[in-house]
């Protein structure tokens, strides 16, 4: 089955509004590109801003809360997001599995949630250094998608990413080998939860792809785009990747 390609970035705690003229480029990029999906993850802040500057980009939450609203002081909700531009957003991020204690319980439920509000998911998932030392990187993977990924979540709005967390801001990157392993892995798994449906869905890997070495990730096996971090920042180094996946 041919998937298109997405590549989605992250901005993470990074960017005001005088770096939204980065998306200018990204976005023509896009444009020049029809056969890629291309998307990027803003801080809240900086969605509406941005959703306005670039409409023909896809511009998302990094997170949101599992409820719609209520007393959850400094959270934001996907009803929220949605109402300020966002068309989707990522969950379980490893930055908030480990700085917030998320469990992917909860990268679940904001999973429905955002789901329920019509936007799409990004939903993360990988191991740790020690995890992968100990043998345990397909073990780890596998019980993550088996209790983060939400219901009946079908291509048209559910991506995964495979990020293992060791190679994310590291500029260390697993073998070709060991990614097309745990991709593998990952879509039989999504298989026993929604059967063929699992075919058609999306599996990115992120962890310290940039222009150099986007081209030999995204040739590996079920790898059907990028998640990027740092080299989302600037147009300079996106679009490269961007062209990789063309
Ligand atoms: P990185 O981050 O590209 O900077 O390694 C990837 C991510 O965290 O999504």
């Amino acid at each position: 089955m041919t998937r298109r390609k997405l590549v989605a970035g992250n901005w993470k705690m990074n960017g005001t509004r005088a770096d939204l003229g980065e998306l200018d480029g990204i976005a023509a990029s896009a444009l020049a590109h029809p056969n890629v999906d291309v998307a990027v993850a803003v801080p809240f802040t900086l969605i509406a801003a941005a959703a306005e500057r670039v409409p023909t980009l896809a511009i998302g939450a990094e997170d949101v809360h599992e409820k719609p609203s209520g007393a959850h002081t400094g959270c934001v909700s996907a009803g929220m997001v949605r109402e300020a531009g966002a068309r989707f957003t990522l969950s379980g991020h490893s930055e908030r599995r480990a700085d917030q204690h998320e469990t992917s319980h909860d990268a679940w439920a904001k999973a429905m949630a955002a789901h329920g509000e019509g936007l799409s998911v990004i939903l993360c998932c990988g191991e740790t250094e020690a995890e992968r030392d100990a043998g345990r990187a397909e073990r780890v993977v596998q019980a993550q998608i088996e209790k983060s990924v939400p219901d009946n979540a079908h291509a048209d709005w559910f991506t995964l990413a495979y990020e293992p967390r060791w190679a994310i801001g590291t500029g260390k990157t697993p073998t070709e080998e060991d990614i097309a392993s745990i991709h593998a892995i990952a879509r039989a798994k999504l298989r026993t939860m929604i059967g063929d449906a699992a075919n058609a869905i999306r599996i990115l890997y992120g962890g310290s792809v940039t222009g150099d070495n986007a081209a030999r990730l995204l040739s590996v096996d079920n790898v059907d785009g990028a998640l990027v971090g740092g080299a989302s920042l600037t147009a300079a180094k996106f679009v490269p990747i961007i062209e990789a996946a063309a």
